[in-house]
Parts: structure tokens; sequence; C-alpha cells
């Protein structure tokens, strides 16, 4: 059984990987190109992708009927796979919750405290030497213990930001999910998003991309909030609508926004970068060698049930 993943991956990844399988590790960082997931598709029997790796509708056709029968992903996120196509062509579809919620949750947390203590402008005054000193009105920001938060999406991510928000911050917890969840803090349910939007402080967005959430956080969602409320997506980039969402912080609808992902990444716009009230980081989420080598065992697990013809442990 031949196997390919489509990134280097940590030390402890790879060395699993050689150990179990006939693999073959690409040592590119970047996205396959079209040519590569055709022969990803022809010539393996599982494939190990990730974010980028643009499975397609078009690509599955283009590939006739494939050798490949398992799409391992490495992450949660599998918006860039076409799930119903590559189970039209036989193809199965795994991932790896849970082994990212704990990070993506810290990042969101980073972003929310960055974002309301201006913490990357200020870093940025410091760096350029023209800090002057300390006095009782510099760079005043929002306070964030005690807030109202808004969760998009109370899924394992949403929750695990709630928890911190509630337990660490004492804040107020709204939320909208597609269902009513039994949760450990307290927590309501929004009617609308446009509700939740009007009465947070922090509305940060935690839903799957794709099409059913494209551009879920658009202008109408951006002017019912404070003019004072931070925006936070460490979701998937076109979930919030890049250009509306700079001309609310260029404008001054809303306070501020801290952002771990792009609706065209990696590309940034000019526009963000020139403002001052947005946090960029480059999508950090899971960025952490213990995270990264959980979400590879992880996946290698489903690559083992699969080698084993037992049932994959997580199936999308
Ligand atoms: P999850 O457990 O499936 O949670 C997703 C939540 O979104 C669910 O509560 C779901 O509601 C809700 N939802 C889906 N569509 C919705 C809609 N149209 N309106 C409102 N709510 C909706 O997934 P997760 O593990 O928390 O991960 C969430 C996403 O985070 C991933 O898909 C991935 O794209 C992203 N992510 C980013 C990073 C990063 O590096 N920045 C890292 C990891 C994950 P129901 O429960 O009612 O269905």
């Amino acid at each position: 059984m031949k196997i390919w993943i489509t990134r280097p991956m940590t030390a402890a990844v790879e060395a699993r990987a050689r150990a179990d399988f006939d693999v073959e590790i690409r040592d590119s960082t970047v996205p396959l190109n079209e040519a590569e997931m055709l022969r990803a598709l022809r010539d393996f029997d599982v494939v190990v992708p990730t974010l980028g790796d643009l499975f397609s509708a078009e690509v599955f056709a283009k590939a006739g009927a494939p050798r490949c029968k398992l799409l391992a992903n490495f992450g949660v996120g599998y918006n860039h796979i076409d799930v119903t196509a590559a189970q039209t062509a036989g193809v199965a579809v795994t991932n790896t919750p849970g082994a990212v919620t704990d990070a993506t949750a810290d990042i969101a947390m980073t972003l929310i405290l960055m974002s309301a203590r201006r913490a990357g402008e200020g870093e940025r005054l410091v760096r350029a030497g023209q800090w002057q000193g300390w006095h009782p009105t510099q760079m005043l920001g929002l306070h964030v213990t005690g807030k109202r938060l808004g969760i998009v999406g109370m899924g394992r991510i949403g929750q695990a930001i709630a928890r911190r928000c509630h337990y660490g911050f004492g804040m107020d917890v709204a939320y909208v999910a597609r269902s009513d969840k039994q949760l450990e803090f307290p927590a309501q349910r929004a009617g609308s998003l446009t509700e939740l939007a009007g009465k947070v402080d922090f509305l940060v967005v935690a839903v799957p991309g794709g099409a059913e959430t494209r551009h879920l956080i658009n202008a109408d969602v951006l002017e019912a909030m404070q003019p004072s409320a931070h925006v936070i997506n460490i979701a998937r980039g076109e979930v919030v609508e890049q250009a509306a969402l700079i001309s609310a912080l260029q404008t001054g609808q809303i306070g501020g926004a801290g952002l771990d992902v792009y609706e065209f990444e990696p590309d940034v716009p000019q526009a963000l970068k020139d403002l001052q009230n947005v946090t960029l980081l480059p999508h950090l989420g899971t960025a952490t060698e213990e995270v990264r080598s959980g979400m590879g065992a992880m996946a290698l697990d489903n690559v083992a049930a699969f080698a084993a013809g037992a049932a994959l442990p997580n199936p999308v």
C-alpha cells in the first residue's frame, strides 16, 4: 500500500509514518498543484493531504477511477475537499477532530487580548523607538474581564473558547449554532446572528468553512455590532467577507479585529496591513510541536485502520 503525505511533518510523525508504511513525504510546504492532485489520486492508495490541497469536484472528475481510497486529512477543517465528489469516486475522507481544539482556543484568546488591549500596535510602537513613556491616557484599549462574548458556531473549539472566557475572564457567553447545546457553563443561544452581533463585545467566529458559511459575517452583521466591539476569526477566512470587514475597520464601525485566517490566504491585503486596529496572525491556530504531532498521529491512526480493514476512527 503506497501512502503520500503532502507536506513535511514533525519528526515524530515522519518517523512513525516511515516505520509503519511505504510512504513518500513531499518536501514542499506549499499546496499541491492540479497535476500533483491527479498524481495523488492515481498513484497512491492513501493520501494525507492538508489545508490548501484543493480536491475539488473537477479534480475528481479529471482523475477518473482513482487508485486512492482514502484522504486522511491532516486537520479538522476539510473545506478544501469536496467530500461528496470524493465519496462518489469511492474515496473516504477522515479528519483530526479534538487534537486541535485547545491550541486553537488558545489562539482565539491571544487574539481577543491582543485586539482589545492594542498589543500589536503597542509592540510596533516600542520596536519603532517611538514610545515616550507611561502616562494615564496612553493607548487605552477595551477592558476584557467581565465583557460579553458571542460565539458563532458552538462546536468543540467554540466551547473551548467560551469555557476559557467564562471561567478565566468572567464573561457572559451567548452563541449561535445550528442546534441547542448541553453546556457545563452558562450560555444563551441567540435568536439570530445579527441579534448576537448587536449585543456582544467580542464576536468570535468558530464555524467550519465551506459554501454554507461563506460570508456569514457580512456587512449586515458588522453593521449590527457596537462601535467598540471586536471580531475574532480563527475559523476560515472566507467565513468573514473581507472587503466588508476592511471597510468596517476603516470607518470605525467596529472597534477592532483579530484574524488568524484570511479570505484569500496567504494573501493579506495591504488595506489590512495599513490598519492599526487589526491584529494579523499567520494561521497559527494549531502551530505547536505537540499539537501538530497529535494531529499527525490521528491522521496516521486513520491510515492504519484503513490498512487493517478496520472501521475508520474519524470519518467525515
Ligand atoms: P465542530 O466541532 O464541528 O464545530 C463547528 C460548529 O459550527 C458546530 O457547533 C456547528 O453547529 C456550527 N455551525 C456549522 N454551520 C453553522 C452555521 N451555518 N451557522 C451557525 N453555526 C454553524 O468543529 P471544530 O472542531 O470546533 O472546528 C471548527 C472549525 O475551526 C474547523 O472546521 C476549522 O475550519 C477551524 N479551525 C481553524 C484552526 C486554525 O488554525 N485557525 C484550527 C482548527 C480548526 P452544530 O453543532 O449545531 O452542527
